[in-house]
């Protein structure tokens, strides 16, 4: 039986940051992901977005940021399990077994949990569509701008990537109409002002009937749901922005104290189960702030503190890494 000083589940920033921690604290580490690439929501929902708050970047892309995440966290030769989706995790003896769908087994002294918002699926469309549309005219996320250069787009939804979206469109499409079912966007109210600045056609209270087209989409229909009154609309691509499935109800199963869709950590990252510790958008306490940023400083925390837990004798504070000499 191969065991690791701490597993990390989850190959977001949290994670990554995690693993780079972890390694310059000499613990052996592993990492899992579901997905086939690392960085999470910056790889699978924004790469092509600029990011202005992490600390010493002025302004980066979000993939950029991922790699150069990437790159910290294999320093220290991590092992990475990409394309793996933890089911179980229990206790084995005195470490903890993880199970992932790919029937493989894991053994681990510490957990580090950065299973941010799950695995983020986004929200499907539920009306009937040629899904032979899907990733050539319909998206659900945004791997490649220049696809939208010169194009009509329709973006459906309301809240921070769907108006992100919009403007950052404006520039680059023909036309950008963005419909929402409401006339209150959860986006932050200066981005929804820019919408209007940059001609984006917004049209509140409108929902998707139906797609049109052949070999790819020519046009949609979309309804006014005050009064049912129908309108043609000619769109060549759609951006969906509807909200992700979560669906955390497994870690019940596993015995971690929730709250909502967040598991409930103390000051020192650590859940009620021993040695298993939570980081980043996936941990709940009351200064809780969803950001890189705070997903970075709480991953630091909660791996130093699985250190002493691993060895009770080693010391909180990791001392300063201005202190070492890398070879990079
Ligand atoms: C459009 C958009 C713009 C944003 N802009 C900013 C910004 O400008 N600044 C900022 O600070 N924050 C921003 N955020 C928020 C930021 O992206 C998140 O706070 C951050 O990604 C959280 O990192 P994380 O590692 O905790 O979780 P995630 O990035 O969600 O990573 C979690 C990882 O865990 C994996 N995972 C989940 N469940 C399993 C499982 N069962 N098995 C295996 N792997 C699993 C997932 O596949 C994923 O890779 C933005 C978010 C969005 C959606």
């Amino acid at each position: 039986m191969d065991v690791y000083d701490i597993t990390i589940i989850g190959g977001g920033p949290t994670g990554l940051f995690g693993a780079f921690y972890a390694g310059l604290r000499g613990l052996r580490t592993k990492i899992i992901d579901v997905l086939p690439e690392v960085g999470g929501q910056l790889t699978a929902l924004y790469p092509e977005k600029y990011v202005y708050d992490v600390a010493g970047h002025p302004k980066i892309l979000a993939k950029d940021l991922a790699k150069n995440l990437g790159l910290q966290a294999a320093l220290f030769k991590p092992a990475f399990c990409l394309g793996e989706k933890v089911s179980t995790l229990q206790k084995s003896g005195d470490n903890w077994q993880i199970i992932t769908d790919v029937s493989s087994e894991h053994y681990t002294k510490s957990v580090l949990l950065a299973l941010g918002a799950g695995a983020c699926v986004p929200k499907k469309l539920d009306i009937d569509y040629n899904h032979e549309w899907d990733a050539e005219c319909i998206f659900y996320s945004v791997k490649n701008k220049e696809r939208f250069r010169g194009k009509n787009v329709l973006i459906v939804g309301g809240g921070d990537s769907a108006v992100d979206w919009a403007n950052e469109f404006s520039q680059l499409a023909n036309k950008v109409t963005l419909i929402h079912r409401r006339d209150q966007f959860r986006a932050v109210q200066t981005s929804v002002e820019e919408m209007r600045v940059n001609k984006v056609d917004v049209k509140t209270f409108y929902e998707l009937k139906s797609i049109e087209g052949t070999d790819k989409v020519t046009g949609v229909t979309i309804f006014d749901n005050r009064t049912g009154k129908e309108e043609q609309l000619q769109v060549d691509a759609l951006i969906i922005n509807i909200g992700f499935v979560i669906n955390l109800d497994f870690l019940k199963s596993w015995g971690l104290k929730m709250d909502v869709n967040a598991i409930t950590v103390n000051e020192k990252m650590e859940t009620n189960l021993p040695g298993v510790y939570a980081a980043g958008d996936i941990a709940a306490h009351q200064a809780k702030l969803k950001l890189i940023a705070t997903g970075a400083a709480e991953a630091a925390t909660g791996v130093n503190f699985a250190c002493t837990y691993i060895n009770p004798t080693a010391k909180v504070f990791p001392g300063h890494s201005s202190n070492l000499n890398l070879s990079i």
